[in-house]
């Protein structure tokens, strides 16, 4: 790796970020030795070049492929621990992360024992705090989602704070999940969606009026509704953006169409995150020096934007504060390099 620059060094959080597609390359490369999976690749190489997609199935076909080498509690633990050092040496200081426990229920392993498993080896890390989202997918239906739900609240004290919706944006809308979010509501959950993806302006408004989301995650797309704009700055509801997972996905061309810089200057809490780091080979410092290089963001302006992280974050107002002013201490903001 070459000598960390300002973007690497910088205080940081991450709000959209899951487990499963965030496992260092390494830490992956020896569950796959343990598994005897050097019979479809042969070295780290190899496994590395398996992260690049043709099109959105041989994303989920690999994404797949790859949980086959995390196979028991352990093995989560394990990957837990890698991937909370991983947060550390980018100064990375909180973290909500999201897990689909589903990902592991169907080879066997129970929602609360995954979520414990998850928590056992974060915490190896004491640097860095990471607290929990459930993600339910969409794929599987509001009846999975909440029996998920019922699932993680008994896990709550393993630092479940919040739920999230993912998977198939466009053939699964958000109103198939009012009922689940209004029973995640009523249980103190906090609430973000991904919407906006790969779906138009509509799937927001959907997450926003139907499920009530407290955050938006990708929002790619309200960029193409001027009113939706106006509303998610009025309502400063946060959108955790994701540019280089976009881009490697295929919902925006080239990285400069995404709609970033935009959103910042219209006055949305706009954060930026790396979604899946395995599977896209990004890293949060990657993805705020192209605010530099290609949104023309100063200095000033990316700090505003990772304090927005400190603001969307789902932290109390107290350690809100606190957070920002720990950020803010850090002399590396006034270095050049
Ligand atoms: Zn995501």
């Amino acid at each position: 790796m070459s000598t960390p620059d300002w973007f690497d060094r910088i205080p940081k959080t991450e709000l959209h970020v899951h487990l499963e597609g965030a496992v260092p390359i390494e830490t992956l490369w020896e569950l796959v030795k343990k598994y005897g999976g050097q019979a479809e690749v042969a070295d780290l190489e190899a496994l590395r070049r398996k992260f690049a997609y043709r099109d959105f199935p041989h994303f989920i076909q690999t994404w797949i492929w790859k949980n086959g080498f995390i196979r028991n509690y352990d093995d989560i633990a394990y990957v837990g621990e890698n991937i909370a050092r991983n947060f550390v040496k980018q100064n990375v200081r909180y973290v909500e992360a999201y897990f689909s426990p589903t990902n592991f229920t169907r080879h066997g392993l129970e929602t609360q024992k995954i979520a414990e498993a998850w928590r056992r080896g974060l915490n190896r890390i004491s640097q860095v705090e990471v607290k929990l989202i459930a993600d339910f997918t969409r794929d599987e239906g509001s009846r999975r989602a909440f029996r998920t739900l019922e699932e993680v609240n008994e896990a709550r004290s393993m630092g479940i704070i919040g739920v999230g919706l993912g998977g198939t944006e466009v053939e699964y809308p958000a109103e198939l999940f009012r009922e689940v979010y209004a029973r995640a509501r009523l249980l103190g959950f906090q609430t973000t969606v991904h919407a906006g993806e790969t779906v138009g302006p509509s799937s927001i408004w959907s997450a926003v009026r139907d499920l009530q989301a407290d955050r938006i995650g990708h929002g790619t797309r309200a960029i193409e509704d001027e009113e939706l704009i106006i509303y998610l700055a009025e309502h400063k509801i946060p959108v955790e953006t994701c540019p280089i997972s976009n881009l490697r996905i295929g919902a925006i061309r080239t990285i400069e169409q995404h709609p970033i810089r935009h959103y910042f200057d219209r006055g949305i809490l706009v954060t930026v995150n790396t979604d899946d780091p395995l599977m896209f080979h990004n890293t949060l410092a990657e993805e705020l020096r192209l605010l530099e290089t290609v949104h023309r963001f100063t200095r000033d302006e990316i700090k505003q934007v990772v304090l927005n992280g400190v603001e969307s974050s789902w932290l109390d107002e107290d350690r809100k504060r606190e957070l920002k002013l720990e950020f803010l201490r850090d002399p590396v903001w006034s270095s050049t390099t």
